[in-house]
């Protein structure tokens, strides 16, 4: 039989796996210890019983990524790397360090099936979904290889995180325990392209995580031209099942919006978009579009991205724009995995 990563094993399967090799419960805890701590080999795993650790080694690997390439920025301290997983498969994280504490964008998935027109990460398609394990394992490596502890993750790389919805909730779980890594529910934001149901269905399962959604338009129809998803799910469907959260939750959704030039950054773009969002709890991040070769499409000038947010504040709508860290590294999220 082929080994498993057991880096996707929960503490309850873990209980379950050493229990059925004879071994005391508490051993599953140690092991889950360990393994939080980002240990790469059983042998390392000090304090668990040699047999233990021989039966663990015949069936199990620790599914920690290999470091393929990494960039450093020279201006902020950030840091991406091109991660590689057993069967081959690359994806990226980014290392960010912010006023807060130290931050890592991980991916969900091995390319992406939405088909965003300007995103890079989509232009190969998918070519398979994350396990929980796998984007846990992003988490312990990094820390690994920066030699920083990370405090805040945001699932916002390569990959539609509600396109892999049961591994995104696993992961979610293995991260919290305070057994293991122990990272708070509130230190977790989750990025969608606005999947509607699983909008809703987040709200309920975890309503202490932070939910971003990538608007990028100001009505339907200049979403549907670069967002296909905004054909399954209507502008008006999205906005209704995002108050609805917000009224569930208690919580405030971003809205992250792409500027791209002469595309959805107009006085008038931001007049509407205004309209939308004004009197609810949000929270818009503007985002100068990262160009991608061969999209044809442009970061919005300055100006315009000044103005727009103007337009916003004006109605009482908190903006951001978003410090383009690591601008120096080749910034949109999948092109170092395109190269
Ligand atoms: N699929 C999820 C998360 C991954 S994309 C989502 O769509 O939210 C992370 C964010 O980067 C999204 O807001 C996405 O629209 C944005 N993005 C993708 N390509 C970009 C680019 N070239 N420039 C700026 N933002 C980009």
């Amino acid at each position: 039989m082929d080994k498993r990563n057991i880096l996707d094993c929960d503490l309850e399967s873990l209980i379950e796996v050493v229990c059925s090799y004879g071994e005391k419960k508490f051993r599953a805890g140690q092991i889950f210890g360990w393994l939080a701590k980002g240990t790469e080999s059983f042998d390392k795993m000090g304090n668990v019983p040699k047999a233990l650790r021989e039966k663990l080694e015949e069936n199990w690997y620790i599914g920690l990524p290999e470091v393929v390439v990494a960039q450093k920025s020279a201006e902020d301290g950030t840091q991406k790397v091109l991660f590689q997983f057993r069967d081959g498969a690359r994806v990226e994280s980014v290392f960010m360090k912010y006023h807060y504490g130290n931050s890592i964008c991980i991916s969900s998935q091995v390319g992406c099936r939405m088909g965003c027109a300007f995103c890079a990460s989509t232009k190969k398609g998918l070519d398979r979904s994350l396990t929980g394990g796998e984007m846990l394992a992003q988490v312990l490596a990094m820390e690994k290889f920066t030699g920083e502890k990370i405090g805040h993750v945001v699932v916002m790389g390569i990959g539609e995180p509600f396109d892999n919805y049961e591994n995104l909730s696993a992961f979610i779980r293995l991260i919290n325990n305070p057994k293991g890594f122990g990272l708070g529910m509130r230190n977790i934001t989750v990025s969608t392209c606005g999947l509607v149901p699983y909008i809703t269905r987040f709200g309920k399962d975890f309503s202490q995580v932070n939910l971003a959604v990538s608007l990028h338009a100001p009505n339907g129809e200049i979403r549907q031209r670069t967002m296909p998803v905004a054909r399954r799910y209507g502008y008006e469907e999205l906005m209704d099942a995002c108050r609805r959260y917000t009224e569930d939750t208690g919580r405030r959704i971003t809205f992250e919006y792409a500027m791209i030039r002469g595309v959805n950054d107009s006085m008038e773009n931001g007049l509407e978009l205004a309209g939308h969002l004004e009197g609810w709890l949000t929270h818009v991040n503007l985002i100068p579009l990262n160009p991608v070769e061969g999209t044809g499409m442009n970061a919005s000038y300055r100006d315009s991205i000044l103005r727009f947010k103007e337009i916003l504040e004006k109605k009482g709508i908190t903006v951001t724009i978003r410090r383009t860290l690591g601008s120096d590294i080749d910034g949109a999220c999948g092109q170092l995995r395109l190269r």
